[in-house]
């Protein structure tokens, strides 16, 4: 009886015993568990898992197998004890040893498996099946891997015991696994997606960046960056609308350098867009916020000026001149350059973006030929008007029907007091409106292409009357205007030829007069031309001399034989002094570089004595004789008023011959 109750009161004490073991061992567990579930780095759980597994089944190695996620391999993540630092990272395939039998069957492993496995297996791991404890970690949403106990410490196999509570601890650690990889994959993730974010906000800002590159280069000009022809034309527009609704003007200024194109053809693009820039710079400053400045392309720029009446306009563009008075300096030289201006006022000059450009336009160019630094655009020189259009249409018609007339003005030679030569000057008698003045219909014919036309006719007829002169003995020079675009047309000298070979007219006594400012339109070109012509044998005169840039320089390369002294300062030598000085240098200048010179617009006896004393060769002008048709111009000749140049009896005898076959008297050709 005490024996048998000696007996129940040990095995009361072992189960004691075995509780409070249990007891620590869930405790020791739960403790386990608490630090693991805490952390949510996976190398630092694993390494966790691996420590404490190790100190529960008195391993001399953990190691923690994870499968991969294609599940065809797997990685140990961790390993504590021996060769541990070896062990870690290290992956095998599915297939091998006895980590890869456990993942593939997602079973646990001990020496008690044995008995599971077909004879092959058997063999392969009979002896070190109880070196080895391996349970499963599974989490709740996937088979994760397992814990491996290898080798126990005390050089024992692991004991039924080991492989319980390595299970238990495996059960409670996997969810503490799973979580931190879990956690992991979101933190991947996150990571990934806060990098992509990034990246896209980095690609966006590019893009908008770009973009935002690609619209300014679209509305302005690369060179000065101000606003091109398509954004002043948007900005006109916005204008508009608001001068419409506020019912009020607005101003249209377009402006364009003079002589712009030779700088840039003599000294190179880079001065000239240096220049432009410059330019673009001092026009800039003078102007109001509200105001836009653009370049419209070239050496063309235009201002749009809200709120600007006439006078508002008119002081903006005395504004923009004074900002060119001082010359620009370029890398140390000094540029003096000037500019014409054309004003279109809305709503009067136009109402639309491009009428008031074309408005604006039309202004610009009567600005370029009157030299007066700006005009407000003038319905009267506008060929889209339809008085315009009716004169354009009646002028056509003249020209195809050749009834343009011409009238002669002498030009006398002031050594000998002889008439010597004349200038052929265009007439056109209007059946409705009467005369119409050169000065405006010869820019119609320009602007029509009419020019070339009207010019080889013009040509063709002066040349018969002028051997008709001969005929009757007397020896005239005979010039004829060409006009810019005359000096553009490279079929010119050809034609010329061949009128002179048709009407059998010795060039020596053609002379073309051309303008310093037709030159310049085109130097090269005109170069060319003018070359051309001169070896023809055919003389050249530059006409109005003065009025333009006169680049001197220049005129030192143009193969050019005569001077016309513009009647501006012939006109007025009498009062301004400054004048006589201006025609007494020219002529000096001309006679310097071989060229004779010829007065314009002598109108009184004391300019004409002057310019003799002066040495001038030539004076033209209403004191000697206005501009005459044929019939009177004939008369004039034979009125013995002033001296005429006689052909000598060889030269006439010459020209008889060369007109045989056209014979043409004077009066017969009176009223061509
Ligand atoms: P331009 O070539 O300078 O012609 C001289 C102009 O001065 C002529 O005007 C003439 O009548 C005027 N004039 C002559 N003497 C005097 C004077 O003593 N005092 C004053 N105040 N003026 C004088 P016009 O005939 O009205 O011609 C004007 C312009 O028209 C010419 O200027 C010329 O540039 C152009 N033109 C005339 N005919 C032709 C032509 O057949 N072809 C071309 N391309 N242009 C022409
Ligand atoms: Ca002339
Ligand atoms: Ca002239």
């Amino acid at each position: 009886m005490q024996d048998e109750q000696q007996a129940s009161q040990q095995k009361l004490r072992q189960l004691e015993q075995q509780l409070q073991q249990k007891e620590a061992e869930i405790y020791l567990l739960k403790e386990i568990n608490r630090v693991i579930s805490s952390e949510y780095k996976l190398e630092t759980v694993f390494e966790l898992v691996a420590n404490h597994a190790r100190e529960l089944i008195n391993a001399k190695t953990v190691t923690i197998p994870i499968l991969s996620t294609d599940q065809a391999s797997y990685t140990y993540q961790a390993a504590a004890g021996e060769n541990a630092d070896e062990l870690t990272g290290a992956s095998l395939p599915i297939e091998v040893g006895i980590c890869g039998w456990v993942l593939r069957h997602r079973k646990a492993w001990w020496r008690g498996v044995l008995d599971d496995l077909n004879q092959a297996e058997r063999n392969q791991w009979e002896a070190e099946a109880g070196s080895i404890v391996l349970v499963p970690l599974i989490g709740k949403r996937r088979f994760l891997g397992g814990i491996a106990g290898i080798t126990k410490a005390n050089g024992n196999e692991f004991t039924r015991q080991d492989f319980d509570i390595l299970t238990t601890f495996a059960g409670q650690v996997s969810i503490a696994i799973e979580n931190a990889m879990f956690f992991e994959e979101l933190d991947t993730a996150k990571r990934s997606a806060e990098a992509f974010r990034l990246k896209l906000e980095f690609t966006n800002r590019k893009l908008s960046r770009t973009n935002e590159e690609l619209q300014h280069l679209a509305v302005h000009d690369p060179l000065t960056s101000l606003p091109n022809r398509t954004l002043i034309a948007d900005r006109l527009q916005q204008s508009i609308l608001g001068a419409r609704r506020n019912r009020e003007p607005l101003a249209l200024i377009m402006i364009d350098l003079d002589h712009f194109k030779e700088v840039n053809d003599t000294l190179g693009h880079t001065v000239g867009d240096k220049l432009l820039v410059n330019v673009g710079y001092r026009f800039q400053s003078t102007l109001r916020e509200v105001d836009t400045l653009g370049r419209l392309g070239g050496d063309e720029f235009a201002v749009v000026i809200p709120q600007a009446d006439d006078n508002g306009a008119a002081i903006i563009a005395n504004k923009l001149q004074t900002a060119l008075e001082l010359p620009v300096d370029i890398d140390g030289s000094h540029f003096s350059i000037a500019a014409s201006m054309g004003i279109a006022i809305y709503p009067d000059h136009g109402t639309t973006p491009s009428a008031l450009l074309k408005s604006a336009d039309i202004a610009m160019y009567a600005s370029k030929r009157d030299h007066n630094g700006y005009s407000f655009y003038d319905p009267a020189c506008d060929t889209r008007s339809p008085d315009r259009l009716e004169l354009l249409r009646d002028l056509r018609a003249a020209v195809q029907n050749d009834t343009l007339e011409i009238a002669f003005q002498p030009k006398l030679d002031l050594t000998e007091k002889q008439i010597i030569g004349v200038e052929a000057l265009a007439r056109w008698t209007h059946p409705a409106r009467g005369t119409v003045p050169p000065d405006v219909f010869i820019p119609i014919l320009e602007q029509t292409g009419l020019i070339r036309t009207f010019t080889l006719q013009m040509l063709r007829k002066v040349i018969l009357h002028c051997r008709a002169y001969h005929r009757e003995g007397y020896q005239l020079d005979v010039a004829v205007n060409l006009s810019m675009h005359n000096l553009r047309d490279s079929k010119l000298p050809d034609q010329i030829e061949e009128i002179l070979r048709e009407c059998g007219f010795n060039e020596q006594y053609l002379i073309l007069e051309i303008t310093e400012s037709a030159i310049m339109q085109d130097p090269e070109h005109s170069l060319m031309i003018i070359t051309r012509l001169n070896d023809m044998g055919i003389r050249l005169s530059v006409d109005d001399f003065g009025t333009g840039y006169s680049s001197l320089g220049y005129l030192k390369r143009l193969p050019v034989q005569q001077l016309k002294i513009d009647r501006s300062f012939v006109g007025d030598m009498e009062k301004d002094r400054d004048d006589t000085t201006i025609v007494r240098s020219t002529i000096d200048l001309a006679h310097n570089l071989g060229l004779e010179t010829v007065a314009e617009g002598v109108e009184d006896s004391a300019t004409l004595e002057a310019l003799t004393v002066m040495n001038c060769d030539q004076a033209q002008g209403y004191l000697i004789s206005r501009p005459l048709f044929p019939v009177d111009f004939l008369n004039f000749l034979r009125s013995g008023e002033w001296k005429v140049k006689r052909m000598s009896s060889r030269d006439r005898s010459k020209t008889t011959d060369a007109c045989a076959e056209t014979a043409t008297h004077p009066e017969s050709m009176q009223n061509q």
